[in-house]
């Protein structure tokens, strides 16, 4: 073994984590306070991405996408305050960063919930249903179709999920169940009510890569219309 190589291990053991200095690959943050954050780093990192786990302010520099995993809601939300995270979530978003939440992760995102309580971020214009569907033991599968993901549809795993209740004029919805929607993007910020991060199937990160590659290749500092939607209620 030369000396190039023992360094080399030596690296590798110091920083478990490199983030390649090659900047044409997606560095993408997973809020790991609670919930299934897991699950998306091994399917983002499938689809090519190097992720992070994010905990602190200082795990938010220099990402190019972010995620808010499914969990319980109310549990994020007070931690993340509780870390003074969302302060930055909300620069983060406002600079163009796509983000992606699922489930809890959707509510986290929204304008506000139907029940309030939760001061949510509103960085998209979507009022949700929390757990919309029924309890725990009524959580099921179905194949949706989602059309911005081609012909075949999507199987979609919802557990105690949330569904949208409305959605402002600048939301798109991709997807419905029992006529709500179920998936949603405005902007740089793509929700979806099911968690694809449980399933074989990474299409619906490859939907949220290909945003965070057109923002990389646009330098990073395009104009978007992500506004803040003043943050959330409490009632
Ligand atoms: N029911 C949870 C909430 O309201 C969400 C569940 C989930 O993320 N699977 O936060």
């Amino acid at each position: 073994m030369g000396h190039t190589d023992g360094k080399r291990r030596r690296d590798w053991i110091l920083s478990p984590e490199p983030i390649p200095a090659s900047g044409d690959v997606p560095v993408v943050g997973v809020l790991a306070l609670q919930g299934d954050f897991r699950e998306h780093r091994v399917v983002l990192g499938r689809l090519g991405a190097v992720t992070r786990e994010v905990r602190r302010l200082d795990d938010l520099a220099d990402l190019d996408g972010f995620v808010i995993p499914g969990g319980e809601s109310t549990t994020i939300v007070k931690l993340m305050h509780e870390y003074a995270l969302d302060d930055g979530i909300v620069a983060l978003a406002g600079a163009g960063t796509p983000v992606y939440g699922t489930c809890a992760g959707l509510i986290t995102l929204s304008r506000e919930s139907v029940e309030g309580g939760a001061q949510t971020l509103g960085l998209i214009d979507i009022v949700v249903r929390r757990n919309a569907f029924g309890r725990q033991v009524h959580s099921f599968e179905a194949d949706l179709q989602m059309p911005v993901l081609g012909d075949a549809p999507v199987r979609a795993v919802f557990i105690r999920a949330p569904w949208i209740e409305r959605c402002g004029n600048g939301v798109r919805v991709l997807c419905s169940l029992q006529g709500h929607a179920v998936a949603a993007e405005q902007g740089q910020v793509l929700v979806t009510a099911f968690h694809p991060e449980l399933t074989g199937d990474a299409r619906v990160h490859g939907y949220f890569l290909d945003k965070v590659r057109a923002h990389m290749a646009a330098g990073g500092d395009v104009v978007q219309n992500v506004t803040q939607l003043g943050r959330g209620v409490v009632r």
